[in-house]
This record gives C-alpha cells, structure tokens and sequence, in this order.
C-alpha cells in the first residue's frame, strides 16, 4: 500500500475552537502519524501513512471542522517519508505581530446542554457550563494571545476535575478557556434592588424564576452584558417596566423557552429557524401568527415580534412549565450604553426593577445581542454584535485603515492583510458614555489585533462626534460622503469591483451640497460617485425637531405640493392643515414661508415620515424610525396601485429629480375620501417601488449598466426590499442587496473604509 507525508498550514478561526483535539482524534481514527501545533498564523499539521487515509483526512479536514473554526484557507505539501511513530499534539507557539483571529461568543452547545440537563452529571444546573464548542469568548478576552489568564476567567482556579478536562485532548474541555464547575467556577445569587443579597434564594434561579412569574422585574446578568427581564405574557409586568425605563412604544425582544413555544406565536421559515437555533442565536425579527396571543405592550402597532432562543445554561434554567417567553430588554438607561459591570448595573438600574440576579464571571467587553431578520428568503442584518463580532471578513482591502463609522448606529471597522474587522454595534456617540466606549473599544481593537492604522477615514459631516475623533487621530484623514459609503458597504459585501447604479435610502446624510442627503441614484464604484438623481429637496422645518416629530415633514411635504400648484398661500393649505395636525400647524407654515432655519432634505426617511403622520399613524416617534415602521405595519400585501409622481432632468447638471407631490396630493384625496390607511399605505409604498424602477431604466438606457446595488436605512423595510429587488430583477437587472452587513448606518464604517482604501491605492499608482 501507498505511503505519503504532507504538511498542511490551516488559518482562519482556528484558536480556542478545539482545532487541534479535533486533529487529534481525526489522526488517531485514521491510524496517521505525525503532530499538530498552532501559533498565531494558524494550524500546522505534519501527517503521514497510507495515501487513500490521508485524503480522508484532508476530506475531514475541509468538511467537517469543529462546529465554531471558520477555515480561511489550506495550504498542503508533500514531504519525504520519516517515520513518526505517533500522532502528537505539540506545544503551541508564540509568534509576533500576526493577526490572532478571536471567536465571536457562542451560544451553549447540545452537549453542554446535555450536562446541565442531566441529574447524574456533575454539572447539573450549573449556569456557567460551556466548553471548546460554546461559551464566552470575545467579551472576557482582555488581550491576547487567548489564554485563561488574559481573560476575566483568570481569578477562578480550576478544580482538579475541570484541570483534567483541561489537559485531556480527547476531552471536549480541552483548552476550554473559560471551563469551570460549580466547585470551582463563577457563582449566581440573587440581591434586592438594595443591593442586599437574598439570603434565603438557596437556589438563586428557582427563586428568581419565582418572582417572574409573580411579575416581578430583574436584571438578569448575562453573558456580555445585563437584560431587563419580566415574564413575556404579564401585561401588567410589561407595561411596569414600559414606564420605569421610559420606553412607551419601542417593541421589546423576548426570549422564549424553545422553537416550540417561538412557533405557537410567529410564523417561522427554516431559514429563520437555522438562525433561531444556531450557534450565534441573535434575535430574529419574525412575523406573528394570526393566533397570537401576548400582549400588545411587548411591541405595540407591531406585526413582528423579536424572538430568541436561551443561548447560555443561566437563560435556559430560566424557564419552567409556567414561564414560556421573557421579555429581554437591554439594560440601560435611555441613551445610554449596556450596563455590563456589577456594581454600575446597581447605581443605574435599580430604580428600574425589583431584584437582581447577579454573576461574578466579569464581562470584559460589553456587547449586545444582535438582531437579523429573513427578506427575499436571505440573511438580512440589523445589528451586527453578539454571536458576530469580532469575526472578519476576508476582503480584498491592503491598507491598514481605521473608518470611524458615523454617528448614530455606530461601529467601527479595521482593515489589516485583506481581514475587515467591523466592530460591534457601538450605538449612538451622542452622549459622552457611549462615546467613551467607542473609544475603549477602538482601542481594544488595536490591541488584540495588533493594529495602528496608517488612515483615518470618517463622515463628510463636520459634526459628527466620529468624525472629530477621526480628525484628532493624527494620522492622515479621509472624509466619505454618507450614501457612497452606504452603497460602497453593499459592493464589498458582493465583492464587486465596478461601476453600478447604487440606490441609496436612508434617513439623513451630509451632501456634497451641504444639504441632507438620503434619497439618492449614484453611479459609482469604490473609487468616485457621480450623483444621478435624487427625491426632490423639501424644507425640514425647524430642524433636528424634525425627526422626533414627523408631522413637522408632512406639514412640509404639504406645503411644497400646493407651492408646486402655485398654491401655498391660499386658505386651504391652511384648513387642510389644521384639519390634519391642529393648530401647531399654522406656525409653522409661517416658518416655512420665511424660510427660517430651514434646512433642505432629499431624505426617503423623511418622506416616509410625512405619509406616516398623514395618515396619523406618528406624528411624534419615540424610537428611531417608528413612523415607517408602523406604516410599514399596516400594509395590506395583495394591492398593486400606485400613485402618480413624475421624474424631471436638470440638464445643465445633469441630474433627475423625483417628485412626489402629485404622490402626496392622491394621498390628500385618498385621504379624504376615507379610503383605508392599509391601501394608502401600500399605494406609497408601490408609488416608491414604481419610480424605482423607472429610474433605473432611465440611468440603464443612459449609462449601459445593469448592476443595481440596494442600501441604506430605509431598507430595513422588508416590504420595500423583496418588492423592490422582485421588480427589478424581472426587468432584467442584476440586483445586489446586503446580507451580513446592515444597510442601516451600521454599515458605514464599511464603506468609509472600502473607498478609502481604494483613494490610497490610485494614489500609489
Ligand atoms: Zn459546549
Ligand atoms: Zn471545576
Ligand atoms: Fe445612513
């Protein structure tokens, strides 16, 4: 029989993943000889014996890797014969200055679940079981490379059990960081909102599943940062806590005991349910069933519901027979970041529950749960943070960058040797807490990956908190126009390297123009952008106002249509006015008749935000795009009909313009004559997917390109995405959307980076 020797180097996500254990046993199955060790760069393995088993080998190698590696890339050669006498796992090796790719955390494996389960297993009920399949990675890491000692986990000496796991290669707890039990490990108790322990809560989880189901709120610590928590089906529990913190419409994410229970009260397709059941378990944003049943304070004037699945043994011990879905809010204050440590989640959330059920296992990074949903049967990601971050996506970008992302939504993104690292979603930098958490978390970046960047790239906007950090970095600064950058993060999603019709739709972005951009046709690729064409400007009256209060858009979307009729002084802007949104209204006609502080948008955002308040669906938000949302929510699926509009070109720029009060007019009259908000609202929308298209064959016929690219916040909404996509693929266009990275500004950082990336290298040409 054939003998071969070949060594093989494996990189990507091949640390603290159980890569070599599972080399190990592979070896031994197979009868190989040689050894396997890992440094910095990645696997290396030396492997020799019969041929058709050593391509077995290789085939398991390729196929079947341990269930959290993510293989980048194998690189294998043959070598003489020399006749190892074994197979051995060598000590790994420390190398400088290369990239250690870091594992994102991962939701509690079925064997671990098995464990905690099993009255006979020594880790029955413990809450923090995890192993080299599962568990916390990324939020205890404090530097690298990842050892136990550099993570939060240092402190807890493992017991002579746990240390035999430990070093046992055939053991599923092999280098398992974070391994412990309940004789060695972290510990949960329960406290008042005192801060006095629960002396009597024996078992911590069984009392705190008691006060649920009285209806009590707690903030439950979990695996990188605290939940507020109330029993899901307790309206009386959901609306409390509506009122302590603040929050009367914004929908909570609930978690439910199992795909079971999540499919008595949302629809679920398997994609959605591949994504509920994962290993990451972010929250899925489902349709609710016909027969849904909860109350409607968990997401009031919602068809969606946000759902997931226990993903650490602490949230599975939860549940019982009469505790099925727990509302799990983020804990903070409005405004403010996650609460993650101890002692701050006691000084800021006790006026917001009742009781605490804390660990001591430290988070070292805080970092929230993400949130997906399903359009057009894909992927689509809203929040990109738990279960994600940090894991890279190789890309074809050789400049070491650092895009600072904009500055609501925020994250940042890293460039180093073709990896994009985009951190996870950082929030709003408005507030100086979050920002220095922005800034804690850059930093962090750098360390573990090694990273200085040689560029800076930021927002156009001259405001933007990011981009002031961008400006003080001292390294040479790029700024990108907002929708170039939306469109640029949608082409290095694809991989696309060429000029395309990017459709940005969005909330607000800096122009060139120094208006607010957000309803735009750019023809572009990564290194330019030309603007094409745009939703006609309308005034924002009253400024940033604006976006808190929707009918201030409609009032103006109001009066730019009877303008347009050579109309807007006359009496019945006035009484349609008032009519609409009382006497406010008037003032504010008088402010757009002198123009004061009025700022000029081609914001699709914005437009949505008019109709919405003309419908008296919002006129004033109290979350960030509830007025589109919630017109969004009221559509009704099988209506086709659409409003007029009409598309004008400027000829001596060059560029169309979309305008739409003929569109808001029809609305007028539809309005009316008491035609439904349903049929209005999917009337609008199809009037948006109708001047799409059409704009699209007129840039094709113009500029003979076929590649369609879709981002930006508006995006979000999935009936406009599938609808929109559907048209135009059926006109023959090649469309591209975005799966792993936001359309939203979640995105940006992306994109800022992308072209960046790209100026420099022209430059060096
Ligand atoms: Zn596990
Ligand atoms: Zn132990
Ligand atoms: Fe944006």
């Amino acid at each position: 029989m054939s003998k071969e020797r070949i060594f093989i180097k494996v990189e990507g996500i091949v640390q603290g993943v159980g890569f070599r254990p599972f080399v190990y046993n592979l070896a031994i199955s197979l009868n190989l000889n040689g050894w396997v060790n890992n440094n910095s760069e990645g696997v290396y393995i030396d492997i020799e014996g019969d041929t058709d088993k050593v391509v077995s080998f290789m085939r398991n190698l390729e196929q079947n890797p341990p269930p959290l590696s993510r293989i980048e890339n194998i690189t294998s050669s043959s070598l003489p014969m020399c006749n190892y006498s074994a197979f051995t796992i060598k000590e790994s090796e420390k190398s400088q200055n290369s990239i250690t790719l870091i594992s994102p955390d991962i939701a509690t494996c079925d064997d671990c679940t098995k464990d905690i389960l099993d009255p006979n297993n020594r880790r029955y009920k413990y809450p923090f079981t995890n192993c080299t399949n599962c568990g916390p990675r990324f939020s205890i890491i404090k530097s690298i490379p990842y050892d136990r000692d550099k993570t939060t986990m240092k402190d807890f000496i493992m017991c002579s059990e746990c240390e035999d796991e430990y070093t046992n290669p055939l053991d599923r707890r092999f280098h398992a960081q974070p391994n412990a039990c309940s004789e060695c490990g972290p510990k949960v108790w329960l406290e008042d909102n005192k801060g006095m322990e629960i002396s009597s809560a024996i078992d911590p989880i069984a009392f705190a599943q008691k006060l649920l189901t009285e209806g009590k709120i707690l903030a439950i610590k979990g695996l990188c940062g605290f939940h507020l928590v109330c029993n899901g089906k307790n309206d009386r529990a959901v609306s409390l806590l509506r009122e302590r913190k603040l929050r009367p419409h914004k929908p909570f994410a609930v978690m439910m005991k199992d795909i079971a229970a999540a499919s008595k009260y949302c629809m679920i397709n398997s994609l959605e349910e591949d994504l509920l059941t994962g290993i990451r378990k972010p929250i899925v944003l489902l349709n609710q069933k016909a027969e849904y049943n909860l109350p409607e304070s968990i997401a009031p004037n919602q068809k969606t519901l946000g759902v997931m699945l226990p993903y650490t043994p602490l949230h599975q011990l939860l549940f019982n027979e009469d505790i099925e879905v727990l509302i799990m809010t983020s804990a903070n204050i409005y405004g403010l970041p996650l609460e993650y440590d101890n002692k701050s989640a006691r000084e800021n959330l006790s006026s917001l529950v009742d009781f605490f059920l804390m660990h001591n296992r430290d988070i070292y990074i805080p970092v929230d749960d993400s949130v997906v949903k399903v359009v057009d049967n894909e992927l689509r990601m809203i929040r990109r943070a738990r279960g994600y971050a940090p894991e890279p996506f190789r890309v074809n970008l050789n400049n070491k960058i650092l895009a600072c992302g904009p500055n609501m939504k925020n994250t940042f993104s890293i460039s180093k040797e073709n990896l994009l690292f985009v951190s996870q979603h950082n929030g709003d930098l408005e507030n100086i807490e979050t920002y220095n958490h922005y800034k804690r978390n850059i930093e962090h970046f750098k360390d573990i990956f090694l990273f200085s960047p040689d560029y800076v790239a930021c927002d156009l906007h001259p405001n933007y908190t990011s981009t002031h950090y961008a400006e003080e970095y001292g390294v040479k600064t790029i700024s990108v126009q907002h929708h170039h950058a939306h469109i640029a993060s949608c082409l290095v999603e694809n991989h696309l390297d060429k000029k395309v019709i990017g459709i940005a739709y969005d909330g607000t972005g800096f122009g060139t123009d120094n208006k607010i951009w957000g309803g735009e046709f750019l023809i572009c690729d990564l290194k330019s952008f030309t603007r094409a064409a745009h939703l006609d400007y309308v005034k924002i009256p009253g400024g940033e106002k604006a976006i808190e209060e929707p009918w201030r858009m409609g009032t103006s979307y109001l009066y730019s249509a009877f303008e347009k009729l050579g109309a807007s002084n006359n009496e019945y802007l006035n009484d349609t006015l008032v009519k609409l949104y009382g006497s406010e209204a008037s003032a504010l006609i008088k402010i757009l008749d002198k123009n004061i502080n009025c700022v000029e948008t081609s914001s699709m955002g914005r437009l949505f935000d008019a109709v919405s308040s003309m419908l008296n669906i919002r006129r004033k938000v109290t979350y960030e795009g509830q007025a589109s949302i919630e017109l969004e929510a009221v559509i009704e699926r099988d209506c086709e009909e659409y409003y007029n509009y009409s598309i004008s070109h400027n000829r001596d720029k060059d560029l169309y313009n979309i305008e739409v009060y003929t569109t808001i007019l029809d609305i007028l009259k539809d309005l009316n004559n008491n035609i439904s908000v349903s049929t209005i609202s999917s009337k609008f929308h199809n009037t948006v997917i109708h001047f799409t298209l059409e704009m699209c064959k007129i840039l094709r016929e113009k500029t003979r390109i076929n590649d369609i690219v879709l981002s930006g916040g508006v995006f979000q909404n999935s009936y406009l995405l599938e609808k929109t996509i559907r048209i135009l693929k059926s006109y023959d266009f090649t469309v591209y959307s975005h799966n792993q990275i936001p359309s939203n500004d979640g995105g940006i950082s992306v994109g800022q980076l992308a072209i960046t990336n790209e100026l420099i290298n022209c430059k060096c040409k």
